[in-house]
């Protein structure tokens, strides 16, 4: 972040030296000597040169012709055989999630592998934090599937651990959580406590509460967590946008923004801070609110924040068995019950009602669904609105994760965009085999056949779900293989190029700024990484290690490896 500002602040002393006046317009850049891939087009095309002046591609082409636009006093950027590409654009991830980090405890780093593990890691923060008696200790990345027992530690082990303090382990899902008796307590969660419609309050064999909560019963603890101050917040601001930026992201999402971040990241604060853009999507619990408000204006960007659209959630994950799906999971609910098939988080007749407020508005719908059945909500909702995709409205469906196939002529028929989540077919695809057949795992995220559809597909992290490595993600959509080594559809597999239009152009057009971003052509926003290797020239296995060496902002430098 230093190196960034004190570049920054150098270009504009250098130029005001040449120019002995700061009203003169920057010099322009000429990047040169390695393949520079647009991503202009079905197939990939590369030009040599590319002429940037006042944050905006000027021209995209032939070298020479390159050099004389660019004019002699043009910044040379010779790229050394490095491969240039447009900005990476974060289909979908948690913003907030990168900001949140300095009050809590990350179990995933270093990971936690057992319960006593856990419970060492919980004591050691504690401890480092001095927390005193009645404090909240708070930790992220909590999964049991990466403890050796596979199973959800309890309310007493918590108890018996830390007592006094208020314990809440957040699921890695970002679906549930564990607290011990003190945070229950602070929240006023009891056995006698109602279950809030698409929530789970899970009770042992006595009816004695577990700690655990799943989809909208977590919520009931929110409203009494600590949350980080504005000034904490703004603190964290640098940090949380360059852990995108070293992956070569230019613009992220803030994946469900809650009616108490808005205020922060609208303010002018908040926006002078931003060097990345960031598109939010308000949280659809406040909706009402939001609807009723005439300041907030979707779809344009205010310095580098955006209001996107409105999200809702339909149903849970698939890994936490709490997505909605047709068929039942072969190990039964997060309780052990069987039949079990997940269940929605909201009914699809108070989903239809709330997605007609935001459409008839004219904002965009992001709708998270994981299972089939969700997605069926989805669909039936979009259709019941009479939404086609001659409308251009492009609701998009975040994961679209198990998608039956006929599913991608619906959305084809009402223009939806799937926003994909391929780190699945290796982080979980082997829990999803315990649970379901191979034709239904093989079709997870089904990249290949979504683009023969005639859909504009995108591939996410969902930070902190899984990391924000960027190659991970190309490789995980080209390779499709599992942690123990199975592969998940190898006709859904995709070529480099094919994962990097989910990275580029496919994440632009859900967002409406195809036209802006994802693309090297003259016009668009100098948005650019530059990597150590050529992806399409990389095999598929070594695509994982290509390294990224700069990430370049409407032509700033924003992080550079050196
Ligand atoms: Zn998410």
């Amino acid at each position: 972040m230093r190196k960034f500002r004190f570049k920054w602040l150098a270009a504009g002393l250098a130029i005001a030296a040449f120019t002995g006046s700061q009203a003169q317009a920057e010099p322009a850049a000429l990047y040169h000597g390695g393949p520079i891939i647009t991503m202009d087009g079905d197939s990939p095309e590369t030009v040599e040169a590319v002429v940037v002046r006042d944050g905006l591609i000027a021209f995209a082409g032939p070298e020479a012709k390159a050099r004389t636009l660019a004019g002699a006093d043009a910044i040379d950027r010779d790229l050394h055989g490095a491969t240039m590409l447009p900005g990476f654009i974060d289909a979908h991830s948690h913003f907030t999630a990168a900001l949140q980090g300095a009050n809590t405890l990350d179990l995933s780093d270093p990971p936690v592998k057992d319960i006593p593990g856990l419970l060492d890691a919980l004591h050691a923060y504690v401890a480092a934090r001095d927390i005193p008696e009645g404090g909240w200790v708070i930790a992220t990345q909590y999964d049991q599937e990466e403890l050796s027992e596979r199973r959800q530690v309890t309310r007493a082990e918590l108890d018996a651990a830390l007592p006094g303090r208020k314990v809440v382990l957040l699921h890695i899902s970002g679906h549930g959580l564990v607290a011990n008796s003190t945070a229950l307590a602070a929240a006023g969660i009891d056995e006698t406590t109602a279950v809030p419609p698409g929530g789970m309050i899970l009770k042992d064999e006595q009816g004695q509460l577990t700690g655990a909560l799943f989809e909208s019963a977590s919520f009931l603890l929110f409203p009494v967590m600590p949350q980080p101050t504005e000034e904490e917040k703004l603190a964290a601001l640098d940090a949380a946008q360059m852990r995108y930026a070293r992956e070569g992201y230019t613009h992220a999402q803030d994946g469900a923004t809650q009616a108490s971040d808005l205020p922060f990241f609208l303010s002018e604060a908040a926006g002078e801070h931003m060097f990345i853009d960031l598109a939010l999507l308000p949280f659809y619990t406040q909706l009402d609110d939001l609807l009723s408000r005439d300041d907030l204006q979707f779809g344009s960007y205010r310095g580098h924040v955006k209001l996107q659209g409105i999200k809702f959630i339909l149903d849970g994950s698939p890994q936490a068995r709490t997505a909605y799906f047709t068929r039942d999971y072969a190990n039964g609910s997060p309780a052990g019950h069987h039949p079990w098939h997940g269940q929605p988080v909201v009914d699809e007749e108070t989903f239809t009602r709330l997605a007609r407020k935001v459409n008839d508005r004219g904002w965009q719908i992001f709708a998270h669904a994981n299972g089939d059945a969700a997605i069926d909500m989805a669909i039936h909702a979009f259709d019941a609105l009479g939404i086609v995709a001659g409308d251009d409205r492009r609701p998009i469906v975040i994961h679209s994760q198990f998608q039956r196939p006929e599913q991608l002529a619906d959305y084809a028929r009402i223009g939806v965009g799937p926003a994909y989540f391929t780190n699945h077919t290796y982080f979980w695809a082997d829990v999803h085999r315990s649970n379901f057949g191979k034709e239904v795992v093989d079709f997870i995220s089904p990249l290949r056949a979504a683009k023969a559809a005639g859909l504009h597909p995108s591939n996410h992290s969902d930070f902190p779900v899984t990391p924000l490595d960027t190659r991970l993600m190309m490789w995980t959509s080209m390779a499709r293989v599992s942690k123990s080594g199975v592969v998940s559809g190898p006709d859904q597999r995709v070529s480099a190029y094919a994962a990097l239009q989910a990275l580029t152009t496919g994440p632009a057009w859900q967002i409406f700024e195809e036209n802006r971003k994802g693309r090297i052509h003259a016009g668009l926003l100098a948005d650019f990484v530059v990597l150590d290797r050529n992806p399409l020239e990389t095999p598929t296995d070594a695509i994982r290690d290509i390294a990224v060496l700069e990430t370049i902002k409407e032509g700033r430098t924003i992080w550079s490896r050196n």
